[in-house]
């Protein structure tokens, strides 16, 4: 009986475009994936032909590292694999061990294989006809499909040696471009469903990120802060350390309210909260805010009152959900983890000042009209001065 010997290949997608760079994206989606494992204990990490090896674990880590490296930004696949020698004796005996378990049951089956190693004696189609006819003999159960098969079984054949994995057994990366390859930008962070969304998206591309949370002492609570905190360090998972500004926010808006039309107060609000941000951007040489709109969600996402919002910063707005239904948000909240965080029942520092007819349709020139009745440049160094810096940590 063949003695396995697992091992953990990874595949990426778009750096595979990316030319002349592509070396450089290489080497930062190695360190990134060296930093998601470093706490699991020793591993051996290598790059090579557009896939990734992880080797020489402890056995019993082999899920864990799976899953980590599945939740890597740039890789799009992962999968435990049977390493063995080049031989084709040797193959087949490595394959009727491994593969027992999941061949054993009726199913249609084919084999892929790829000789990327080209001193092996066979081409691709010879061995994958060979395998096949090995397997199809070995375990009676299962028959050939070339065209719709259950279970496709590969076989690649590489430079250390031949892996034999069940295709369907690859875990679904999350794609996207290795973190810190994409400059930096800053998130607003509300504590609901959308905007830790927004955040993972452009993260996602490789951005890194910075967070920005208004919030009203004593209106909301000491809980309220404790979740936006949590919330972070959720898309901190996917990114590294986020430094999580909190603005003091409540001296803005009672002002707002006491001094400006009801109807205009959320819009008056985000308009500091964009001015703000940018800010505190601009000194952590962010190249852009992002927020978490999406298209008539509520009034104060009209694209008027967007157009009025973000007229009051120079930066790019980032709205990765712009055009997102609010079920397409949630099941990606869902996926990321951030959900059930997201929909703790803590006020947040807009709902508690929320106008009862908002402004659908407002326009500039009336904004700014209101607006001026505020020493905003005032109220808003004061808030800054007042920012406390928090660095979070992924959870
Ligand atoms: P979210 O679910 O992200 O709170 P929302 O649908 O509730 O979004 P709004 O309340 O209109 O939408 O806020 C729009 C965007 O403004 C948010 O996605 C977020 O980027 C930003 N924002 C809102 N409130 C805050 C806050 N207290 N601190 C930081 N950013 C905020
Ligand atoms: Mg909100």
């Amino acid at each position: 009986m063949a003695v396995i010997k697992e091992t953990i290949i990874a595949k990426y997608g778009e750096i595979i475009l990316k030319g002349g760079n592509r070396p450089r994206f290489e080497k930062l989606l190695v360190s990134n994936i060296q930093n998601a494992l470093r706490n699991i204990g020793k591993c051996r990490i290598t790059i090579k032909q557009a896939a990734i090896y992880v080797d020489e674990f402890d056995e019993d880590k082999i899920d864990l590292i799976t899953k980590r490296m599945a939740d890597v930004f740039g890789i799009v696949s992962v999968t435990r694999a049977a390493l063995c020698e080049k031989s084709l004796n040797v193959i087949f005996d490595t394959a009727k061990e491994y593969l027992k378990d999941d061949l054993s049951m009726p199913q249609r089956f084919k084999v892929e294989a790829k000789r990327a190693d080209k001193s092996f004696p066979m081409t691709s189609t010879e061995l994958a006809i060979a395998l096949g006819g090995m397997l199809d003999d070995q375990f009676p159960d299962i028959v050939c499909d070339v065209h719709e098969p259950e279970t496709t079984v590969r076989c690649e054949v590489r430079e250390r040696g031949a892996y034999i994995y069940i295709a369907q057994k690859c875990i679904k990366g999350q794609g996207g471009m290795p973190q810190g390859s994409g400059s930096r930008a800053t998130l607003l962070l509300s504590g609901g469903i959308d905007s830790p969304v927004a955040g993972y998206m452009i993260a996602k591309r490789g951005v890194t990120i910075d967070a920005v949370n208004f919030f009203s002492f004593p209106y909301t609570s000491e809980r309220a802060k404790e979740k936006v905190i949590e919330l972070a360090s959720i898309v901190a998972r996917y990114t590294s350390k986020m430094n999580l500004y909190i603005v003091p926010f409540t001296e803005i808006q009672l002002q707002i309210r006491d001094k400006c039309p009801e109807e205009y107060m959320t819009l008056i609000m985000r308009r500091f909260m964009m001015r703000i941000a940018e800010r505190i951007a601009k000194r952590n040489g962010s190249k852009a805010l992002i927020t978490g709109e999406s298209v008539g969600q509520v009034a104060s996402q009209t694209l008027a009152a967007l157009d009025v919002t973000n007229a009051v910063v120079d930066m790019p707005v980032l709205q990765p959900l712009i055009g997102m239904d609010k079920l397409e948000v949630i099941q990606i909240s869902e996926r990321i983890g951030t959900y059930g965080t997201s929909i703790l029942p803590y006020e947040d520092c807009c709902t508690v000042f929320t106008p009862k007819h908002p402004k659908i349709n407002p326009k500039r020139g009336d904004v700014e009209k209101f607006e001026a009745r505020l020493d905003i440049e005032e109220l808003e160094r004061q808030a800054v001065e007042d920012t406390e810096l928090i660095e979070v940590y992924p959870s």
